[in-house]
């Protein structure tokens, strides 16, 4: 079965797109937590960090980040985040990271 975000990619759910190469793609977050709130995604199926391999689609993650961040007009800064597991609240099972910005972010997270 599709992951959510591989049938987003692929059409069958509706989404934003935002960025797309050929080893991962973004979107924006249903529920943002702040003006700017974008989950890059590889396109391979990984579960999430607990399962990630030396290579793969996910080494593009963080150039993919740094070219979206630079498209949303973030030169004040922005976070990252990924969430694996339960404990850290994840609720889609294929990996992505979260980038939050447009707003003062406080630290630590909760
Ligand atoms: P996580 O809790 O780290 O697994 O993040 C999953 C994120 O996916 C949450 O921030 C949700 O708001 C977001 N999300 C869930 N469904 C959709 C959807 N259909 N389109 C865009 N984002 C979604």
């Amino acid at each position: 079965m599709p992951t959510l975000f591989t049938k987003i990619l692929n059409g069958e759910i509706p989404g934003e797109i935002l960025y797309q190469d050929e080893h991962c793609f973004a979107i924006r977050d249903i529920n943002p937590q702040a003006p700017v709130h974008v989950l890059i995604i590889p396109k391979t199926e990984i579960e999430g960090v607990a399962t990630v391999e030396p290579h793969g689609d996910h080494e593009r993650l963080l150039y993919a980040a740094r070219l979206i961040a630079e498209q949303q007009g973030l030169t004040d800064g922005y976070r990252l985040v990924i969430n694996q597991g339960v404990q850290a609240g994840q609720t889609v099972p294929h990996l992505h990271v979260h980038l939050i910005g447009g707003r003062d972010l406080s630290w630590p997270p909760g």
